[in-house]
């Protein structure tokens, strides 16, 4: 497969001028970030990367830094961490408050901001140092030290963030909140603001395309049925209410987030990383979408 030639009928064929969304402006230091970047990358073997654009350049994971903290919480949790969040797609968007109380304060699923939160408080309540632990973990997976949070980021997200402190509050309330609500925030906040570029987030979900385990070196980080279990989360619940577009579309186990990344995976075959800040009306990026769906057209190849 020449996927370098794949990705540069997709750079050629696509910009930002072909899609009329909206940068992010609800968290303001995201409204600063330049509407015309544009950037993949193909992880599919040792060595095997092939890219385009801005793909080395960092920018905000947002929601996709839910998949690094849902992979640490089932370490740590086993199959009893759906106790306390379900697995179900929600049909909402991401930050919705309305499912929760008829469903006593189990979120949906872990990749709604609720069940993300719920995640946040089990990491803060197992872990020493959450903050710490989880750098350590996408260093680990990256093998890429310098990969860390914006502060920036995270204090602007602190200021405006009153959503997200509500749904903690409400998710206590209903007796599913263990910690303080301020240190689970921070906590949020922080994996929110995580900086890294397509290409770092291609090497991180390679060990849910690789059956859990780093494809450069072979260290087994989760177990194969953890993977399955996120591979299928991801299919199901990684894009929120446009979770059956993307599967529609692309065809991949994938996650957003608001910065304008995506990242989604073949198993056993590729990861691939795409950038652009442009959001659509689902919270998800517009360009990012078409990229992928051209890219699972062009090689013909997606998990259906
Ligand atoms: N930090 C963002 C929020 O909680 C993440 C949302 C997202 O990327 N979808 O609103």
């Amino acid at each position: 497969m020449d996927y370098q030639k794949i990705l540069d009928t997709i750079y050629k064929e696509m910009s930002y001028r072909d899609v009329k969304g909206k940068v992010a402006s609800y968290i303001p230091e995201l409204a600063k970030i330049d509407r015309r970047k544009f950037g993949m990358h193909v992880y599919c073997g040792t060595n095997d990367h092939f890219h385009f654009g801005a793909s080395d350049e960092k920018f905000s994971i947002q929601s996709i830094s839910k998949v690094f903290t849902l992979s640490m919480a089932m370490q740590i949790m086993g199959e009893s961490l759906w106790d306390r969040v379900s697995v179900e797609p929600s049909g909402d968007p991401f930050n919705s408050l309305t499912q929760l109380e008829k469903e006593s304060g189990i979120p949906r699923n872990p990749f709604i901001n609720a069940g993300a939160l719920v995640i946040s408080d089990i990491l803060v309540d197992q872990l020493k140092d959450p903050k710490k632990e989880l750098l350590e973990f996408v260093r680990k997976i990256t093998g890429e030290d310098d990969i860390d949070y914006d502060m920036n980021i995270a204090s602007s997200e602190k200021s405006t963030g009153y959503r997200n402190v509500a749904l903690v509050n409400y998710i206590k309330a209903l007796g599913n909140i263990k910690c303080d609500v301020e240190p689970i925030v921070d906590f949020y906040f922080h994996q929110c603001s995580l900086a890294m570029s397509c290409r770092q987030l291609a090497k991180a979900f390679m060990i849910f395309a690789n059956r859990g385990k780093i494809l450069e070196n072979g260290t087994k980080i989760l177990k194969p049925k953890t993977v399955k279990r996120i591979n299928a989360l991801m299919q199901t619940c990684g894009f929120y209410d446009e979770a059956g577009e993307f599967s529609f579309q692309v065809g991949l186990p994938g996650k957003s987030g608001v910065g304008g990344g995506i990242v989604a995976i073949h198993p056993d075959n590729y990861s691939v990383a795409v950038w652009s800040p442009i959001l659509n009306e689902k919270g998800n990026s517009e360009l990012g979408m078409k990229a992928l769906e051209r890219f699972t057209t062009l090689t013909g190849v997606s998990v259906f």
